[in-house]
């Protein structure tokens, strides 16, 4: 019994200690941080219950890990702690409750930087040198590397006096350079980073400093050591003096009571989403220097200060299979079936991959264990397999050659990257196509959702959009078939009928013609009638603005299509299309108003011209007491003093658009 215990005991050592070494030395994990807390928890609740257990190398007793190779070593002159954590805000407040006296000072509430920490070293007032945490004692010399982060000076004028001062801090990576950074190596097909984190670790310990000055790293100061004595006394201090410096500090809040704390952690869930980088929790400390000093350290975290962690929003998940989704359009997605996985309060058990060559460059099997990420109301996304935990079981995806739905053969799309069915008939389209024009932006048609729409197009009774006309033709039997009650049959009879007055615009989406969105519906309703669009070539639609080339030709093509023109045909003759004022009236929203135009603007002046005279507007060449408005653009000269000169409201060309914009919506 004894000795299985040791064994246990023992296991656990040794695969946090490979974990410790996968994160801290070669920035890639093979298991989530809330896994590692997890296990580091189990570790420390066997050695404070057998101390016999405790062994000299167990993560308990040591900072990070070891330093990576091909870095030269520098000691740390102030050993570089890591901090005990709570999940808890009652962890909290037993962790200072613990200390020896009752802090007066009160505490400082910090972001806790998801980076990597560093110590940079000035000697009389200049850059010298710079070290990753390491294993505490001695670290990593990024010396090079660090002086390309912006954020970080390599002048200090105000040390010029002194020796050796240290600055500590966090060294990471915006989220959008992280999103950039990832981006591109999914491109030249390199690994993907699994998180900010790991991210900034790599891109700081590159043996070639002109890799890490090209990854946007940022740094935020928290702690200055080497000083005999402190220029202020106080961490809330500490950020002005280091803020007067030329560092920015990480954001944090001060509070007199620790049970403060809880009011913060709850803002903080809410905000965490916006902040432009990753957080992992707070840091909360003594705010009195005096005090932290007195409560001093433990083996490798101190006394006064604690992580409080927020939850994980990063989680690893296994991908039991791959699907093949069929979308109205034809497209067929790749979506990961995954082992559900609670992330953020919100059980995960689906990611769409995009396509075959997101799998392929991501580098992902099915069976595979991934990192799967979900910050904030963004949808989750698969990030990278880990490598590490394959089993050889794995599957290499392939895609399919036929449309899962209805079995015909797939062709790529006109970019080459996704597979479609080109089956006009495919269920899967039906389907689809019709759940969209009955969606509350199309005709808004209550009670046509996914599974009534499957279930009558099964029945034969829904093949097309022209069919939902027909159904009431199906009434009797439909009120015969189960979960299809009297009552919600007539009530979605009532509803069809409501649908035959139908605004253009939302006809338009309705349609579900390729690119057509809700806004290029309505502007297209704005300028054609249904036989105009039908009969219009692509000349005509490029001329409206917002309508190019390609959406051009989506148009084009859904019309003339030989399918859609007869479903089109039966369909027209049960609606009632109700259509915008007509162009005349919106045309003369600028009437009686007289613009000059002067400087450079980001189209041909006649365009503006063009477009105020459509509008019934006048343009005129000189400024006078006659103008209403000068449309002034880019170094725009005399006719702007003149225009101050008679109190003539001069507008950009923004302000332009909104005037028109703010005309037609008062129309
Ligand atoms: P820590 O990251 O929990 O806390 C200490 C560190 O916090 C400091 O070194 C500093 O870098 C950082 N920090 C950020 N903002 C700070 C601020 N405002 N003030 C002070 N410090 C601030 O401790 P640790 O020992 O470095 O690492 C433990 C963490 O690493 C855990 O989150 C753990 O999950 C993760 N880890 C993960 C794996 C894995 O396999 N996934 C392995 C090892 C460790």
């Amino acid at each position: 019994m004894e000795m299985m215990l040791k064994e246990k005991y023992l296991e656990l050592v040794n695969l946090l200690n490979k974990a410790a070494t996968a994160y801290y030395r070669d920035d890639s994990p093979f298991m989530s941080d809330e896994e590692y807390d997890r296990l580091y928890r189990e570790l420390l609740q066997m050695e404070s219950s057998d101390h016999l257990l405790k062994v000299p190398h167990s993560p308990t007793m040591r900072v990070g890990a070891d330093i990576r190779e091909g870095f030269k070593k520098v000691a740390h002159s102030e050993k570089m702690m890591s901090l005990d954590d709570a999940f808890e805000v009652g962890e909290v407040e037993a962790f200072f409750n613990r200390l020896d006296f009752a802090p007066a000072g009160g505490f400082v509430v910090e972001h806790k930087i998801d980076g990597l920490a560093v110590n940079i070293i000035y000697d009389h007032g200049r850059y010298l040198k710079a070290a990753t945490r390491g294993d505490g004692e001695t670290g990593e010399d990024v010396t090079e590397n660090v002086a390309t982060v912006k954020d970080i000076p390599l002048e200090i004028p105000e040390f010029s006096d002194l020796g050796m001062v240290e600055i500590r801090g966090e060294v990471y990576l915006p989220l959008k350079s992280f999103n950039e950074l990832n981006e591109i190596r999914q491109k030249t097909g390199e690994k993907l980073f699994a998180n900010p984190r790991n991210a900034a670790a790599g891109s700081l310990r590159q043996l070639d400093p002109k890799i890490t000055a090209s990854r946007g790293l940022r740094f935020f100061a928290y702690a200055i050591t080497g000083l005999s004595a402190l220029p202020v006394e106080r961490q809330e201090r500490l950020h002005s003096f280091l803020r007067a410096l030329g560092f920015k500090t990480p954001q944090f809040e001060k509070i007199a009571k620790i049970e403060d704390v809880e009011t913060i952690v709850s803002n903080i869930m809410n905000l965490r989403s916006s902040l432009p980088y990753d957080i992992d929790g707070l840091v909360v400390k003594l705010n009195s220097f005096e005090e932290q000093k007195r409560a001093g350290f433990l083996t490798k975290t101190p006394k006064w200060a604690i992580a409080y962690k927020l939850p994980a929003i990063e989680k690893t998940t296994k991908i039991n299979e791959i699907t093949w989704q069929v979308g109205r359009t034809g497209v067929v997605t790749p979506v990961a079936e995954l082992e559900p996985v609670e992330i953020g309060g919100v059980v995960v058990k689906r990611a769409t991959l995009h396509n075959i060559d997101e799998i392929r460059r991501k580098g992902l099997m099915v069976g595979d264990t991934v990192f799967v990420r979900r910050a904030g109301d963004v949808i989750p996304e698969v990030i990278a397999p880990v490598e590490q935990m394959r089993t050889g079981d794995e599957m290499t995806v392939l895609a399919p050659y036929n449309c899962p739905v209805c079995d015909s053969g797939l062709v790529k799309d006109e970019e080459k990257i996704a597979l479609k069915c080109p089956n006009i008939s495919c269920p899967a389209k039906v389907t689809g196509s019709i759940e969209h024009f009955a969606s509350r932006k199309g005709l808004d048609i209550d009670g046509l959702g996914e599974k009534q729409v499957e279930f009558l197009h099964e029945k034969g009774w829904l093949n097309s959009v022209a069919d939902i006309y027909r159904l009431k033709d199906h009434v009797m039997f439909l009120s015969a078939e189960r979960g299809w009650g009297e009552k919600s049959v007539s009530k979605l009879i009532e509803a069809i009928e409501k649908s035959r007055t139908v605004k253009f615009q939302n006809l338009l989406y309705a349609l579900g013609i390729d690119n057509v969105g809700e806004f290029l519906a309505g502007e297209l309703a704005k300028n054609f009638t249904i036989d105009e669009l039908m009969k219009a070539d692509p000349g005509m639609l490029t001329a409206i603005e917002g309508i190019g080339a390609t959406v051009a030709r989506s148009i084009n093509d859904f019309f003339s299509n030989p399918q859609n023109r007869a479903v089109l045909d039966r369909l027209l003759k049960e609606l009632t299309i109700t259509y915008p004022e007509k162009s005349d009236l919106t045309t003369k929203i600028l009437s009686g108003k007289t613009f000059v135009i002067t400087g450079e603007l980001s189209q041909p002046r006649e365009i503006f011209a063009e477009k105020i005279k459509d509008l019934g507007g006048k343009v005129s060449s000189s400024v006078s007491k006659k103008t209403d408005f000068v449309l002034a653009g880019e170094n725009a000269g005399s006719k702007l003093s003149k225009a101050a000169e008679l109190s003539v409201k001069v507008i950009n060309e923004e302000e332009f658009r909104q005037l028109v914009l703010k005309k037609e919506n008062e129309q």
